[in-house]
């Protein structure tokens, strides 16, 4: 467990306690070909021993808020009786799920899908060569090239999903747990953070040296604000976790029942 201090909110001081999950958390635009086969990792178990740790934690820092990272686990794995949440409840800590907004997931995994496209193909070329010649047929030029195609394209795919999963991931987090500060009442707020083992680790060191820039991500992820030129209402993207693009055509202004038309983009 590490605490981390952050000052990015006016007058408000924000202490962060990093506490390692219990399990690791993966996260990946594709599921991995093979099944997990780990049933306490799918079902979220959580042992006495760690409740314990926890419920302690509390009644020592009192946080505000507790977030989890969330990861590519299915969210019925976190059933109602959860223990965890339940602990959160009856200690009355606003409790949730952190991760990138699904917009913005299905955003970029979009942006990699002709890579991904790219990478079967060459795989299902290279299976069929060996599968016509009976072996590998190292020799052939054709079946070289192809092989270090695919390499390129695999190490290119991989590097770009690592970048999104400890970086781009880790700076949505922050904007959610941002915004989450801004909504309590109170000047000298603390949460709490679990996180997959990996995860923790990089946050606090990376977090240490640099603050999260909202507004370069924004412009990475195309997240925007709406203003309507009515009564100043903001549309936030990063908050509804919906595209302005696809909200209804006959989608009113919540400030004053103005039309769609009325909202223009800020800059
Ligand atoms: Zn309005």
């Amino acid at each position: 467990m590490e605490i981390l201090e952050l000052d990015p909110l006016k007058k408000k001081s924000l202490k962060l306690i990093l506490v390692e999950s219990e399990f690791p958390i993966d996260w990946w635009f594709e599921a991995p070909a093979k099944e997990r086969h780990d049933l306490v990792w799918n079902l979220h178990l959580i042992t006495n021993e760690y409740l314990k740790l926890i419920e302690d934690l509390i009644d020592k820092h009192h946080p505000n808020f507790v977030v989890e990272e969330k990861g590519s686990r299915w969210e019925d794995t976190f059933s109602y009786d959860d223990p965890l949440r339940s602990l959160f409840r009856s200690k009355n800590i606003t409790y949730s799920l952190i991760d990138i907004s699904e917009n913005a997931e299905g955003y970029l995994s979009a942006a990699l899908e002709n890579n991904r496209t790219l990478i079967k193909k060459l795989s299902r070329r290279i299976e069929e060569l060996i599968k016509k010649n009976g072996r590998i047929p190292k020799e052939e030029f054709d079946f070289q090239r192809m092989l270090a195609w695919k390499q390129y394209l695999q190490q290119e795919y991989e590097s770009q999903e690592n970048e999104i999963r400890y970086i781009v991931r880790e700076a949505w987090m922050m904007m959610k747990i941002l915004n989450m500060a801004r909504k309590v009442k109170d000047n000298k707020l603390k949460g709490a953070i679990l996180f997959g083992e990996n995860k923790a680790q990089a946050f606090v060191y990376k977090k240490m040296e640099e603050e999260v820039n909202e507004k370069e991500l924004r412009e990475l992820l195309d997240v925007n604000v709406y203003v309507c030129q009515n009564c100043r209402m903001q549309y936030d993207e990063a908050k509804t976790g919906i595209d302005f693009d696809d909200l209804p055509e006959d989608f009113k202004c919540p400030g004053c029942g103005g039309p769609k038309s009325g909202l223009k983009k800020t800059i």
